[in-house]
């Protein structure tokens, strides 16, 4: 999602006649587009901000503008200001539509002082319109968000907070996003949002989106991310198995092997729940891939609820697995449990899941080449 948002403000840029650069250097502002998921990605962005600008707290003529833009921004608001500085302006997930403007009116203070920190993390949703500039890292591939924001309100996440409400986007206005990529040279592409199968809009659903995405000529290959458990059906199953172009893959995050510890993560479902989903999708989609999601030492998780995630890690053999330390989130329900596993801890069951899923990661890909 982040990587389609970083295309997003780079199209917006280009269509405004800014030049990108690889090189720092060479750079009179530097954007960066933020994630919040996990503590690790922000205390990166603290860092480089800090390398780049030095601290300067009062910016001369020729000094680099710097914005944060995106998760950080929502998350933080104008407390960025005291933490960084050195940073001039701060623009939410759903205001990346205003980053040209924002920059025009930097540009007007070009070579001097910036009398004002601007500001902007208010907007709701976004405007479909930005999604069209044709911007793709990939001359080939394309993402395309099917929907923003999320409401689940997982109590370690803290995506609800910085991305707001959960919008599906008009499908037909999807189509002809994949319409325009395909004319530019594009063959695959894959759907995004952080619940799509809690994608409707007026009358269509996720399954009727993938009806209609693989109705659309000219392409060759379609896929999507991410699916929550509690909101995938047999429909969907099916859906994947008659869909000729859809990629027969599914990535399922599953968290914890543990009720106690999915309960308290309100995921909305039980071990028994994700066990059968699963069987159900072997069965309706033979060979489909099959991946996952998994947090190690969310608060209170005992010896015997790692176990269970160990276990269940063993008996369906994903294709492949993420695997993550739990992070205290700002705002998130889990913030007020202690996180009483201690580091070294969360270490110990992250290096045993990565293990054992490494070893059935090579097992599998042995068996399939
Ligand atoms: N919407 C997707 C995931 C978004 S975040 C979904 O529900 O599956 C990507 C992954 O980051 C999550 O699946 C989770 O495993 C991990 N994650 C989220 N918050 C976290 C936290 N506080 N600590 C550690 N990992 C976290
Ligand atoms: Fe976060 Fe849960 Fe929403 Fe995924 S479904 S983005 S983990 S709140």
């Amino acid at each position: 999602m982040n990587v389609r948002d970083s295309e997003v403000i780079s199209g917006l840029l280009d269509k405004a006649r800014y030049k990108l650069t690889e090189d720092e250097a060479k750079a009179d502002i530097i954007i960066y587009n933020t994630c919040s998921v996990r503590q690790h990605a922000e205390e990166k962005v603290w860092s480089e901000i800090g390398r780049v600008s030095k601290c300067q707290s009062v910016k001369v003529s020729g000094e680099k503008i710097i914005g944060i833009v995106g998760c950080m921004a929502n998350n933080y608001r104008e407390a960025i200001f005291e933490k960084a500085p050195a940073v001039d302006f701060v623009v939410g997930t759903a205001d990346i539509g205003k980053l040209p403007g924002i920059l025009k009116e930097i540009e007007k203070h070009k070579g001097g002082m910036l009398e004002k920190k601007i500001y902007e993390t208010d907007a709701d949703f976004r405007e479909d319109e930005i999604y069209h500039t044709g911007f793709h890292l990939d001359k080939e591939h394309a993402f395309v968000v099917i929907s923003e924001g999320c409401e689940n309100f997982c109590s370690y996440c803290v995506v609800p907070y910085v991305r707001g409400k959960l919008r599906s986007r008009d499908y037909k206005d999807i189509r002809k996003e994949i319409k325009g990529d395909i004319d530019a040279g594009i063959t695959k592409v894959t759907l995004l949002g952080q619940n799509v199968n809690a994608y409707k809009y007026e009358d269509v659903n996720f399954v009727g989106l993938i009806d209609l995405v693989n109705s659309v000529k000219g392409l060759k290959e379609f896929s999507f991310v991410t699916s929550h458990p509690k909101d995938t059906s047999i429909e969907l199953f099916k859906a994947m198995a008659d869909a000729d172009k859809l990629k027969k893959y599914l990535h399922l995050p599953i968290q914890s092997g543990s009720d106690r510890i999915l309960k308290a993560m309100n995921r909305g479902y039980t071990r028994k729940f994700y066990l059968e989903l699963v069987d159900k999708y072997r069965t309706i989609v033979p060979n489909g891939a099959l991946t996952t999601d998994i947090i190690v030492g969310f608060p209170g998780e005992r010896d015997m609820d790692f176990q269970d995630t160990f276990d269940l890690v063993k008996d369906v053999e994903f294709d492949a697995g993420f695997i993550f330390k739990y992070s205290i989130r700002p705002h998130t329900q889990a913030l007020r449990i202690p996180d009483d596993v201690p580091k070294e801890e969360k270490e110990r069951r992250h290096a045993l899941i990565l293990e054992l899923q490494k070893k059935i990661s090579r097992k599998k890909n042995a068996k399939n080449s």
